[in-house]
């Protein structure tokens, strides 16, 4: 579609929600906010991100070749899948050093974070699996086109996706400050980015309910250090959630009952709090 013809079609497609409720016309509004936002809008988007990433916080990256080399070759096994469904998305995967964050999260154009602190909650390969597949889901759904209508409203979307207001860019990324575009995701998106994220960890061969089982403990840690497990902040696990991902799992007949082999996370989490294990198996 050319940009006349999508900005047409979404003048079209608002003019019909104006009798909706608000929920009807929240739901049009970003369905006409992913047919506006390019990929390489996203893409230019996710490099901004990461350039406040880098430069205004300052955050280092790990570059321990074993740590890197284990995170790599789960993402090499889980983001295929996610290419299936939306190709052409360039994925990068960074390690943040910050042990003492427990949490992950994507931007636009495919640039998954971890934090080392999560890699350090994870008791087992099933669980990371389970919260990188998440965070791909997230990407793959194209979430952030509703933060960006949420923060910045629909016309202006509009106008930086038509190209009539590009420093609005800058100032997403400036305005969203904290961590890079970390708006929270609506409740309909995370359990969207849940259902993505067992289809992946499943076919990718681990135990879907890693991300269960992650969050089970998180919540356990939250009651002993408030605060500390970010991801379950930005990830509010309610009942209902945990519930419903149980239930798509078994209507799903998502089976997988790999990653849960303890030693070499165990031996890198040794390394990541200071210690010098003799071996790492199967690294
Ligand atoms: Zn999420």
């Amino acid at each position: 579609m050319t940009r006349a013809a999508r900005a047409a079609a979404a003048a079209a497609i608002l003019s019909l929600t104006a009798g909706c409720s608000h929920a009807q016309r929240a739901s049009a509004e970003t369905t006409v906010a992913k047919a506006l936002i390019s990929d390489e809008q996203e893409n230019q988007l996710g490099m901004q991100v990461k350039q406040e990433l880098e430069q205004k916080q300052k955050v280092k990256y790990l570059d321990d070749p074993q740590v890197v080399s284990f995170v790599k070759g789960m993402t090499d096994r889980i983001l295929p899948l996610a290419e299936k469904d939306r190709p052409g998305v360039k994925w990068d995967v960074k390690v943040i050093d910050d042990p003492k964050t427990v949490n992950a999260f994507a931007t636009p154009g495919g640039h998954l974070y971890v934090y080392s602190g999560l890699l350090g909650a994870a008791d087992d390969e099933a669980e990371l699996a389970g919260v990188l597949s998440h965070e791909a889901g997230h990407v793959v759904a194209r979430h952030s086109a509703r933060q960006m209508v949420d923060a910045l409203g629909l016309q202006a979307v509009a106008a930086l996706a038509l190209g009539q207001n590009p420093s609005m860019l800058s100032k997403v990324v400036a305005g969203a400050g904290g961590q890079g575009l970390m708006l929270a995701n609506s409740r309909e998106d995370e359990t969207e980015a849940d259902e993505y994220g067992a289809r992946y960890t499943s076919a990718a061969g681990y135990d879907p309910n890693g991300l269960i089982t992650f969050f089970d403990k998180l919540r356990k840690m939250e009651g002993s250090s408030p605060g500390l497990a970010k991801f379950l902040s930005d990830h509010p696990t309610t009942p209902d959630r945990i519930a419903h991902l149980r239930q798509y799992i078994a209507q799903k007949g998502l089976s997988g009952s790999g990653g849960h082999d303890r030693g070499t996370l165990a031996a890198l989490k040794q390394k990541l709090r200071g210690g010098n294990p003799a071996s790492l198996p199967g690294s």
